[in-house]
């Protein structure tokens, strides 16, 4: 079983997400890639095991509305305590094995595709509780697996979309897309929702840019998306009227030694250019 997982998980390179510039494009990747077909597997084995079950009724309805409201607030805490867990105390070792460690790869480098999904042995491993709970509990229980599913995969996706190169379009989109740059590029306490900022703004984890600090992790990323010159969403919207730089993010306010490497001399930061603003109002 280990085995016929590990097969599943092909260790690439699998390239960068800055490369897909197109939605055509992004859903072939997505679905190229070894990772998120096994997702959408899971999912779907889920979804078939509570169809078994009975027809939807009004009380899977309600369920299935209580979970979307507490969608943001799980992807909160999932990547605050889970995917930012830390080896040190038992919780903290087992979060770090568990997650951490992927997610700090996914840190260092925001666009490469290798660490960029959610791993088929924690899929599969949660499709086998999922399809348990489904199979065993009351019905509603089974569509409260599927709801998590559906959770999985919509935070896979549009964590993959923020990562490609294609320009953000629509209000809603930008402030998420603009909330995960700000994770990475700025400082990873802040801005954990990716499908949602309503746990960010409820939680209080939605600052101003400019009122939390550049983190050596966002100085990391910055530095390296800037040696490879490969995040080419750093400027959405019209270029002049709300550029704003991703790359010089992570070094506004900074000089001297931790000055992002690979920034051009003479290039504007965020501090010295009143156009490096943010492209958007700040969160
Ligand atoms: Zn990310
Ligand atoms: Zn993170």
């Amino acid at each position: 079983m280990g085995r016929a997982v590990a097969r599943l998980d092909r260790p690439g390179p699998h390239g960068s997400a800055a490369e897909v510039t197109t939605m055509p494009a992004a859903l072939r990747r997505f679905l190229g890639h070894p990772r998120p077909p096994v997702l959408l597997g899971a999912v779907g084995a889920v979804a078939a095991v509570r169809a078994l079950r009975g027809p939807i009724r009004r009380r899977d309805a309600v369920t299935a509305a209580v979970c979307l409201g507490a969608q943001p607030f799980v992807e909160w805490w999932v990547h605050r305590g889970l995917l930012h867990a830390r080896p040190g105390g038992r919780l903290g070792s087992i979060g770090y094995q568990l997650a951490g460690h992927g997610h700090e790869q996914h840190h260092r480098d925001p666009t490469n595709l290798d660490t960029m999904f959610l791993r088929p042995r924690e899929v599969t491993a949660g499709a086998a509780a999922g399809v348990a709970v489904a199979a065993l509990a009351p019905p509603a229980a089974g569509t409260v697996a599927v709801c998590f599913g559906l959770g999985a995969l919509a935070y896979d996706w549009t964590h993959f979309l923020i990562h490609t190169g294609i320009r953000p379009s629509g209000r809603y989109y930008r402030r998420v897309w603009h909330g995960h740059r700000l994770h990475h590029y700025r400082n990873e306490r802040y801005w954990l929702g990716v499908t949602s900022p309503i746990a960010d703004v409820v939680l209080r984890t939605s600052p101003t840019r400019d009122d939390v600090p550049v983190s050596p992790a966002a100085l990391g990323a910055s530095a390296l998306t800037a040696r490879h010159g490969r995040d080419r969403t750093d400027r959405p919207g019209r270029p002049g009227r709300r550029g704003w730089d991703v790359r010089t993010a992570g070094a506004a306010g900074t000089t001297g030694p931790g000055r992002v490497a690979g920034t051009a001399p003479g290039l504007r930061t965020a501090t010295t250019d009143p156009r490096a603003r943010g492209p958007y109002p700040p969160v």
